[in-house]
C-alpha cells in the first residue's frame, strides 16, 4: 500500500527560504580583525538570490560545479545556500592543500567557477593555470587585479557581480537525490576522494545536528564555527544553524588562540566546534590570559580523539562541557556523539563521554574482523567499523573504490569496539595501530596518557620499525613553555597506566607536532621524518 503522504523533496532552497524568512533577524558575524561584518539571515537570503543570478549570468547551468576557496565567512555561507539551491553543486576546496592536490580535485570535480577570498588569491594563483575547467574566478573582499588569470579565464569582483541583481530567485525544483555539495577527503592515503552530498542527505543530517542527543543546535544558540567550511561542510553546522535560527559567528582567517579568545569575549557564543588541536591551543592561551568563557554551553570536539585531560581542563577550569563526536567526510560527518545515557553520573558518565559516542538511529554500524566476520557488540571484541545510512557515502565521485565499500557499507578504516548499548570506542585508525610482537598497541591510548602529564601540551604516537618486535611506539612530545620533563620521567608517569610491554622506549621532543590540512596530527610526516633520521 502506498502512503498517503506528500512526496515533498527535501531541498537546500527550502532551507534557504525558511531560514531567511522565519529567522530573518538572526545574524552571521564575520570576524575581520577590527569591526566585524554583521549580516542578518534576511540579508543573506537576498544576497544568495543575487549570487545565484550572478552565477547564471556567468553561464552556470545544470549541475555545474562552483568551487569555493574561502575562509569561514558570510560570503561563504551565501555560496553554501545559493549554489545548491540553483541546482548547481558547491565544491568546497581545502585552502591548505598542496597546489598539485588542488589541481587534482578542481579538475576531477570539473569546477566551472571558483569564488576566492581576496586574502587567498596568492595561494590560488599558483595552480590556476592548470585548472582545466575553470572559466571564471570571483574575488570576494579583495582586488580582482591580483588574480594572475590564464587565457580564457575571466576575473570578477564578488560585490560588483551581486550589485543590482534581483533579490529574489525562482529556485528550481530539484530531485532530492541530486548532488548539492561536494567535499574531497584530505587524501592522507593516495589521491583525494570526492564525496558528493545530496539535498536529502544534507537536510536529514542538519536535522540530526539539531537533535537534543546530538549537537542540540537551536534558536537559542550562537555558534562559533571554527571547523573550516571546507572540512566536511563545517560538520554540518552552517546548514543546521540556518534551519533552526542559531546565529553564526565566523572567524574568517583569525584562527590563532589569541583572536579566538577575542571573538569569544566579543560575541559570547553559546556553542562552538573544532578539532582537538584548536581547543588545546585555546586552553594554553587561557592559562596566561584568563577569561570567562562559561557563556559556551558546550563545545564539540571531533576529527581526532579528544584527550580526556583536555575535556577535564575545559570543564573543571572553565565550566565548559566538551562533547566528543566521531565522523568522517564520508559520513557528512556526524557518525556518533558521546552523550552519556540517562541516570549515569560521576566516573560512569565520564567513561561514556571519553568514548567516540553512540550512533543515531539513521546510522547503522557493525564491526568486522580480519576474516570478514561481524564481531559482537560486547565492549571488548575489536573490529573495523563499517557504517551505512542516508547521510553516509555509498561511493566516491567517478571512483567506485571497491576497497572502501563492502555490500553497500562504508569501510571506515577505524578500528574499535562497541558496547551492548551502542557506544563506540576507537582504538585507532587501522593504518596507525602499532603492531608490536603480534599484539596491538593503540597510539590514541598512549597519546591520551602522555597528554595527561601537566608538562605536556601535545603528544603524537606512531609505530616505527623494530627488528625484534616488528614495530615499537615513538612518542613525539611538545613540552609546555617554561616547563621541562625528560623521557625517563614520562616513562615513569606511564608506568602502571599502560601495560609494561607497551611502555615506549623511543621519545623525541619537538617544538610542534606536524598537522594535516585539517589540523590533525600528521602521522605520515612523523613516520617519514623518523625514517629520514630527522627525529631521535
Ligand atoms: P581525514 O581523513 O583527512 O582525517 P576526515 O575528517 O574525513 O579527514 O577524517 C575522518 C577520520 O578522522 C575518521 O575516520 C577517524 O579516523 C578520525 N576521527 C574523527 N573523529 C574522531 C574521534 N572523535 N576520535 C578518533 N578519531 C576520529
Amino acid at each position: 500500500m502506498l502512503s498517503t503522504m506528500q512526496d515533498a523533496p527535501l531541498s537546500i532552497a527550502d532551507l534557504l527560504k525558511h531560514g531567511s524568512r522565519l529567522h530573518a533577524d538572526r545574524e552571521v558575524v564575520t570576524w575581520t580583525g577590527s569591526e566585524p561584518r554583521r549580516r542578518s539571515y534576511g540579508e543573506v537570503g537576498k544576497r544568495a538570490a543575487q549570487l545565484a543570478h550572478a552565477l547564471r549570468g556567468l553561464g552556470v547551468t545544470g549541475d555545474q560545479r562552483v568551487g569555493t576557496f574561502m575562509w569561514n565567512n558570510a560570503e561563504h555561507l551565501e555560496a553554501y545556500l545559493a549554489i545548491p539551491s540553483m541546482g548547481a553543486v558547491l565544491h568546497t576546496l581545502n585552502i591548505r592543500l598542496f597546489p598539485e592536490q588542488l589541481v587534482y580535485v578542481a579538475n576531477h570535480g570539473e569546477d566551472h567557477v571558483i569564488i576566492v577570498d581576496g586574502s587567498l588569491v596568492p595561494l590560488l594563483n599558483k595552480p590556476l593555470a592548470e585548472l582545466k575547467t575553470v572559466r571564471h574566478v570571483v574575488v570576494s573582499g579583495g582586488d580582482p587585479a591580483a588574480v594572475e588569470a590564464p587565457e580564457g579565464v575571466q576575473v570578477h569582483s564578488y560585490e560588483e557581480l551581486l550589485a543590482g541583481q534581483p533579490t529574489e530567485f525562482d529556485w528550481p525544483e530539484i530531485d532530492e537525490r541530486s548532488a548539492a555539495a561536494m567535499c574531497y577527503t584530505s587524501g592522507t592515503t593516495g589521491d583525494p576522494k570526492g564525496v558528493a552530498y545530496s539535498h536529502r542527505s544534507i537536510w536529514l543530517h542538519s536535522m540530526q545536528v539539531c537533535m537534543s542527543d546530538s549537537m542540540r543546535l537551536s534558536d537559542t544558540d550562537t555558534t562559533l564555527v571554527i571547523v573550516p567550511q571546507f572540512h566536511a561542510m563545517s560538520w554540518g553546522v552552517p546548514y543546521a544553524a540556518f534551519m533552526v535560527g542559531a546565529s553564526l559567528v565566523m572567524p574568517d582567517r583569525f584562527l590563532q588562540p589569541g583572536p579566538i579568545a577575542e571573538i569569544l569575549a566579543a560575541e559570547k557564543p553559546t556553542h562552538a566546534a573544532a578539532v582537538p588541536a584548536i581547543w588545546q591551543g585555546l586552553l594554553l592561551h587561557l592559562e596566561d590570559n584568563p577569561q570567562d568563557i562559561s557563556h559556551l554551553r558546550e563545545v564539540v570536539v571531533g576529527g581526532s580523539a579528544a584527550p580526556p585531560s583536555m575535556m577535564h581542563a575545559f570543564e573543571e577550569r572553565h565550566d565548559v562541557p566538551v562533547l566528543h563526536a566521531w565522523g568522517m567526510t564520508e559520513t557528512s560527518p556526524l557518525g556518533s556523539v558521546a552523550r552519556p545515557p540517562r541516570g549515569t553520573t560521576g566516573e560512569e558518565a565520564w567513561g561514556y563521554r571519553y568514548t567516540q559516542g553512540r550512533f543515531p538511529a539513521a546510522v547503522r554500524a557493525r564491526l568486522i574482523d580480519d576474516d570478514g566476520n561481524e564481531v559482537p557488540w560486547d565492549g571488548e571484541s575489536v573490529g573495523e567499523l563499517e557504517v551505512s545510512g542516508p547521510w553516509i557515502a555509498g561511493a566516491y565521485h567517478k571512483d567506485s573504490d571497491p576497497e572502501k565499500f563492502r555490500d553497500g557499507w562504508l569501510r571506515t578504516g577505524d578500528v574499535g569496539k562497541i558496547t551492548p548499548n551502542g557506544y563506540l570506542t576507537l582504538t585507532d585508525r587501522s593504518k596507525d595501530v602499532i603492531k608490536s610482537g603480534g599484539e596491538w598497541i593503540s597510539s590514541v591510548d598512549l597519546e591520551n596518557q602522555v597528554m595527561a602529564h601537566e608538562a605536556v601540551t601535545e603528544a603524537a604516537v606512531v609505530g616505527v620499525p623494530d627488528e625484534k618486535w616488528d614495530e615499537r611506539p615513538l612518542v613525539a612530545v611538545v613540552v609546555k613553555e617554561g616547563q621541562s620533563v625528560t623521557a625517563e620521567e614520562l616513562r615513569e608517569f606511564l608506568r602502571g597506566k599502560v601495560a609494561k610491554w607497551q611502555l615506549p622506549e623511543h621519545w623525541t621532543f619537538v617544538p610542534e607536532v606536524p598537522k594535516t590540512s585539517v589540523g590533525k596530527f600528521d602521522k605520515k610526516r612523523i613516520r617519514a621524518a623518523h625514517a629520514e633520521g630527522k627525529l631521535d
